[in-house]
């Protein structure tokens, strides 16, 4: 026998999110998951996505490779609906498709670490989204926090979060959360957005927004792409990282886009070539058939009704949810205050529970969920939600 080759390999931990040990024994409540589910706890495949999977198959296309950067009508689309339609950017943004949100922020990651005038280096909010910190330092660049979360107030922390952009060194790059802020549904209002946009002009920094919730967190795409666009108005060339994974319930099918705004046509003549330089030795072209569903979706009149339609449908029910289980909690006669449930948005809720009480939730009432307390608002139903109250009442009286 050879000696092994890989003997000094060592054991990793798990990759995922530490989910509660599913030990109890009642009928199980699941809120780990990071995908939507309907009021039946299924997963869900929207109508307009199959009527456009179905429209693919019937042109009997060929399977051919994509360009290096996709399928033209679907990031021609895609820039449109992040930026908007007239968006000074749409004539100046190179746009590739990506391996759904996360491929994106790998492409952003690379193209940072390669091209970045400042420090190879990029601001993540505490907490964020545990992929960013993983694939930002994969792709070369170092991780730093800033502020976001007040754990006092269930809310954000404003004042933390503006002193550390302007604490930042001048030039830094700053990951942010377009909406629907994962881990704890917590985003700024516009107004606030107006101050940050004003904090990261005068600190001369760089914004890098990551856009995995669009249409999701308000139901309606345009309100949830503000913070983008009002920071293309303000004279910001921001990159974007975006997932079609929650909005058209494309999870597997890994569909995305990174789009760099550039400073003008000579700029985004060099960035196009630099990102197929880039992108070539990583996987040479992306993957067909979801950005075909998406550019039917994106392009078709009535399917894109039909879908901004279904999107609101989701948001909309996850809306109902956070009031339905706020509304629980207080005919229990729960003393606290729980309206960080409800002024929280999109798919998670930070409930302010600790790792113990979402212990005892796992062991005494089969309630799963991540132990920092986060819970997916998409995994509460019409026919859970008595229970999970209940469960929360009982572990936090
Ligand atoms: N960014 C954030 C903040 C996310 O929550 C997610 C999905 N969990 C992603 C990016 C990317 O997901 P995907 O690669 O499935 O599009």
């Amino acid at each position: 026998r050879q000696a092994s080759t890989w003997a000094d390999v060592p054991q990793g931990p798990p990759v995922s999110r530490k989910l509660s040990r599913q030990t109890g024994f009642k009928e199980k409540i699941n809120l780990g998951v990071g995908a939507y589910r309907d009021d039946q706890g299924k997963p869900y495949v929207l109508p307009s996505v199959r009527s456009a999977e179905n429209k693919v198959i019937e042109q009997k296309l060929n399977k051919e490779y994509a360009g290096i950067t996709g399928v033209p009508d679907f990031t021609k689309a895609a820039a449109v609906l992040a930026y908007g339609e007239g968006s000074s950017a749409l004539d100046r943004v190179v746009i590739t498709q990506s391996i759904s949100g996360t491929g994106a922020l790998r492409i952003g990651g690379a193209f940072l670490q390669r091209f970045f005038p400042g420090a190879k280096k990029i601001y993540i909010p505490t907490p964020s989204w545990a992929n960013h910190a993983a694939v930002f330092k994969d792709s070369g660049l170092e991780v730093e926090k800033y502020r976001y979360y007040n754990k006092d107030t269930i809310g954000l922390d404003f004042e933390g979060m503006v002193a550390d952009i302007k604490g930042a060194p001048k030039g830094s790059a700053f990951l942010l959360h377009a909406c629907a802020h994962n881990p704890t549904g917590v985003d700024p209002t516009p107004e606030q957005w107006r101050e940050i946009s004003d904090a990261v002009k005068a600190g001369g920094h760089y914004a890098f927004f990551d856009m995995a919730y669009q249409g999701f967190a308000s139901g309606n795409t345009d309100t949830d792409a503000y913070a983008l666009r009002y920071f293309v108005e303000q004279g910001h060339n921001p990159c974007l990282a975006q997932s079609f994974a929650k909005n058209m319930g494309l999870y597997g099918e890994r569909v995305g886009a990174f789009s760099v705004v550039c400073a003008d046509a000579a700029e985004k003549k060099r960035v196009d070539s630099q990102i197929k330089i880039l992108v070539r030795p990583l996987y040479s072209n992306p993957p067909v058939h979801g950005a075909r569903i998406a550019s039917e979706i994106l392009n078709d009149p009535a399917l894109n009704k039909q879908w901004l339609g279904e999107v609101k449908g989701m948001a909309d029910r996850i809306i109902t949810m956070r009031a339905l289980l706020k509304k629980e909690l207080e005919n229990l006669g729960s003393k606290h205050d729980w309206s960080h449930i409800t002024s929280q948005i999109g798919m998670f809720a930070y409930t302010g529970l600790t790792p113990e009480q979402m212990d005892k939730l796992a062991k005494e009432h089969s309630v799963y969920a991540t132990k920092d307390g986060r819970i997916s608002v998409a995994g509460i139903t019409s026919g859970n939600v008595k229970r999970l109250a209940a469960a929360i009442h009982a572990v936090k009286p």
